[in-house]
């Protein structure tokens, strides 16, 4: 029987407790015992981690309730010491890597062989206060306030008024949401400026020049590093810059206005963007029918996330803002946060969170804890792809009249998000490469990329993003350092199912759930290429989906 998210209560762990189920695997490793040491590791993993991603997520349900930050800060001191008898185990088991390899395979031994460089005892109380920085960021935002014609809003509810058909709504959206980060800028530029020098300083205790290649390694990238990414970066430049370009002109043209400012940036479709066909409950109930039609495994899937309890999607008072997919897998099940407001964005939930947590269940019988989810570029080729595959249903979301537009915008959207995406990981590249910059610096290290990469953004008087504070809004950029670039380099990967799901949907379909089940078995290029895709860093990779784009968009 599936569980469901009620009967999700694992025991809280403590450091003592850790350290003698610790020392009990090491006492079996040392009689030679070690397929069943490795078992043992692998449910105690599994456990842990089953309750460190429950205390995180009560959290983000309320960061107001002062048990569930208690809660978190528990689960956030003792996280280091939980690493560190983890990296411990690695380090022994690495000792013997051919045996080793043979019962969990060859890629979770590299993942290791990654893992157990980015720590070390010494850094222990830097991951701590990390960890408090982030949380502090997250408690920020989830509190503003932000007074709008005669309401309070939190940052989520300001979504539909920023992509209002009406740009005097859509400016004074960007004016009030611009308003609470200038409010806060002393306090937002102080907290960055302390997670870069904790994590400049980490980097330095492990003996590496910077923290860009302590960030790789701590998100287990091992096929690929910064010289690929910056080609990659090349290529969004080259080909996907002037096409956006080209479209944003388009649109300024058909609604005549004489330049385009950033608040009409979001208004892609010029009737409107489409919206769902009504709120959280119609939604949750089409949402069953579109999948049942995509795929049996879907439409079960989904059946089973409703019943068991497993969507929060709301947008309530004191929420973290945003949208995410995480897991327990000790009782084997995902579970998808989101923030509805009403606008495309919520359909997004349906389409995006539901690829990620598709694939977690699809890779339950993965043999390790380290393959139930891939690194994270490969992760978001799950919820990616999945939004371009709903296409054909998407009538079920929007309703059929809107459809086609939906497609267009969803996009026209996607193709303006990778100069985004690339300018916040290039911008992550300068700041770690300088970890003594001031806040001013980065504001301007910010403002130099973004005309590299955004040459049409048009500030007017919106002061705090025209000073270079845009990112400030980014939490990955605080809180998952260098984590932004998976998604443009999913999105790639995406494209490319869209344009074979355009000639044969139902085999672009089978082949998508194939690549699910392999989770998180190989790392991200092996993956790629399992399921016929050619690698982001291979030259032309978005030649062929910028073609196809341009095609179909008509620009
Ligand atoms: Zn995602």
């Amino acid at each position: 029987m599936t569980p469901r998210f009620a009967d999700i209560a694992p025991a809280t762990p403590d450091r003592d407790g850790l350290a003698q189920r610790y020392a009990a695997l090491h006492a079996r490793l040392d009689r030679g015992d070690r397929t069943a040491a490795l078992a043992d590791w692998d449910t105690l993993r599994r456990e842990y981690d089953t309750w460190s991603a429950l205390v995180h997520l009560r959290f983000a349900q309320d960061t107001t309730d002062p048990a569930a930050k208690q809660a978190r800060d528990y689960a956030d001191a003792l996280a280091p010491e939980a690493t560190e008898l983890e990296v411990g185990m690695k380090r022994r088991l690495l000792a013997d890597q051919t045996a080793v390899a043979a019962i969990v395979g060859a890629h979770a031994v590299r993942l290791w062989e990654s893992d157990v460089t980015t720590f070390d005892p010494a850094i222990k109380p830097d991951l701590e206060e990390e960890a408090k920085l982030g949380a502090r960021y997250t408690e920020l935002l989830a509190g503003a306030k932000i007074p709008f014609r005669g309401e309070t809003l939190n940052l989520s509810g300001l979504g539909p008024y920023a992509e209002s058909p009406d740009r005097a709504t859509r400016h004074d959206a960007e004016q009030a949401r611009w308003s609470f980060f200038a409010e806060n800028a002393a306090e937002l530029d102080q907290l960055f400026d302390a997670l870069v020098r904790v994590r400049h300083r980490m980097a330095r205790t492990l003996g590496l020049p910077d923290y860009t290649p302590l960030g790789y390694r701590r998100l287990r990238r091992v096929d690929y590093g910064p010289a690929d990414v910056a080609r990659y970066r090349a290529q969004v430049q080259a080909h996907v810059v002037p096409l956006v370009a080209r479209e944003l002109e388009a649109r300024r043209a058909i609604h005549g206005w004489d330049r385009l400012r950033f608040w009409d940036e979001a208004l892609i479709d010029p009737a409107g963007n489409p919206a769902p066909i009504g709120g959280h409950d119609e939604l949750v109930a089409a949402a069953q029918t579109m999948f049942d039609r995509l795929h049996p495994a879907l439409g079960r899937f989904y059946a089973m996330m409703r019943d068991g309890g497993l969507l929060d999607l709301k947008n309530r008072p004191g929420k973290a803002g945003g949208g995410f997919c995480t897991s327990f897998p000790s009782a084997g099940v995902p579970f998808i946060f989101a923030n509805f407001n009403g606008t495309q964005a919520d359909v997004g939930v349906f389409t995006h969170e539901m690829g990620h947590a598709f694939q977690n269940w699809e890779s339950r019988h993965q043999p390790n804890v380290d393959y139930l989810w891939p690194t994270m570029e490969s992760a978001e080729i799950h919820s990616m792809s999945l939004e371009f595959l709903t296409y054909p249903e998407i009538g079920l979301l929007v309703g059929d009249a809107a459809a086609e537009r939906f497609r267009r915008m969803h996009l026209i959207g996607d193709l303006a998000f990778l100069p985004y995406g690339v300018c916040v990981d290039h911008f992550q590249h300068a700041v770690y490469a300088a970890p003594d910059a001031t806040p001013a610096d980065r504001h301007r290290m910010w403002q130099t990329l973004e005309r590299q990469y955004m040459p049409w953004t048009d500030y007017g008087d919106l002061a705090y993003p025209a000073m270079g504070g845009r990112w400030q809004a980014k939490p990955h950029i605080y809180g998952s350092p260098f984590y932004y670039i998976d998604y443009t380099l999913a999105l790639c990967c995406a494209m490319q199912f869209w344009v074979r799901a355009r000639r044969d949907p139902s085999a672009a379909m089978e082949t998508y759930v194939a690549l699910c089940a392999r989770g998180g078995s190989a790392p991200f290029q092996d993956l790629v290429r399992s399921a016929g895709l050619v690698s982001p860093f291979a030259d032309g990779a978005l030649a062929d989906v910028v073609t196809e784009a341009a095609a179909v968009l008509g620009i």
